[in-house]
């Protein structure tokens, strides 16, 4: 069911789909998407900083009528907040724009050079005084993790990074696993780029379902969280729809082989 969550390294339940809403830049529309998606069953929403819309949210939020409690919500520091006085003062501000009083995740966005180890221990202070439920980072590479790691008090407890069937980063999943650090997927649905694939058109007509919830599910057959983004309400619920077929193993090797290392998002290694 959407309800369908996984266990953070801290306990705390996270659901295995949410709504991303990564360039949805009018507030009507962004409103919209977010308060169908909640009617769905959706209860977890990915936002950042950088999005420009996390008012927004928080007014979706509240004109849903749901309680806060039901919810994970999601935010990210931008780059330009990082250090530790600013990315305390970056927290604030996406709280007190979206209106709560605490979020569920907070990530660091990218792994600014220099930075992101102040940032880190923002983080961690955020989230020993309950303002942050969960503490993750978001488009660091192995190296990142390693040296956050030799610092960090408390382990990263997600990894938000673009994983989808031609980019499957099957090395960062493994050295994840190693830190019981959950792998959560930006792009799931390769921001549209897999919808011509033959592989995956032959899949979908075998299930009776779509080539986005093939993907999807083969990303929650891999233990990936994922956020696909839509606000189209029918396919804001096709996207969850992802829990009454399974994948075999043969057809999960099938879209394992897609695997190019294709990136369409910035590349972590080379960003700014
Ligand atoms: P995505 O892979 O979710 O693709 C979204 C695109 O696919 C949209 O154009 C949408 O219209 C289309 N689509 C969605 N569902 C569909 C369906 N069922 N059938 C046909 N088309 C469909 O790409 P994304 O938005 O980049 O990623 C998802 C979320 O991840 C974002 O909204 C954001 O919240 C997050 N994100 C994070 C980072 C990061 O650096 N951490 C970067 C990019 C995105």
């Amino acid at each position: 069911s959407l309800s369908s969550t996984a266990v953070l390294a801290n306990g705390v339940k996270m659901p295995k789909v949410g709504l991303g809403v990564f360039k949805v830049e009018k507030e009507e529309e962004l409103i919209t998407a977010v308060k169908s998606a909640i009617e769905i069953g959706y209860r977890s929403i990915d936002t950042a900083s950088i999005y420009g819309n996390e008012e927004w949210v928080g007014e979706a939020i509240r004109q849903s009528g749901i309680n806060r409690e039901e919810l994970f919500i999601t935010s990210k520091v931008w780059n330009s907040d990082q250090g530790y006085e600013a990315a305390l003062k970056a927290f604030n501000t996406s709280l007190e724009k979206m209106g709560l009083e605490y979020l569920d995740l907070y990530l660091i966005h990218w792994p600014v050079e220099g930075k992101y180890t102040e940032t880190w221990r923002a983080l961690e202070d955020l989230y020993k005084e309950g303002k942050i439920k969960t503490i993750g980072v978001s488009n660091f590479q192995i190296r990142h993790l390693e040296s956050l790691l030799k610092t960090a008090e408390i382990k990263p407890m997600i990894n938000q990074i673009e994983l989808h069937p031609k980019l499957a980063q099957t090395d960062l999943r493994a050295f994840a696993a190693k830190y019981d650090m959950h792998i959560e997927a930006w792009a799931p649905l390769m921001q549209g780029g897999l919808f011509e694939n033959e592989i995956l058109k032959k899949l979908a007509e075998k299930h009776g379902k779509s080539i986005a919830q093939i993907v999807l599910r083969w990303h929650l057959q891999n233990s990936i969280i994922v956020i696909p983004k839509s606000t189209k309400p029918h396919r804001i619920k096709e996207n969850a729809d992802l829990f009454d077929f399974e994948l075999s193993q043969q057809d999960m090797e099938l879209i394992d082989s897609l695997d190019e290392h294709l990136r369409v998002g910035p590349d972590p290694d080379n960003f700014d």
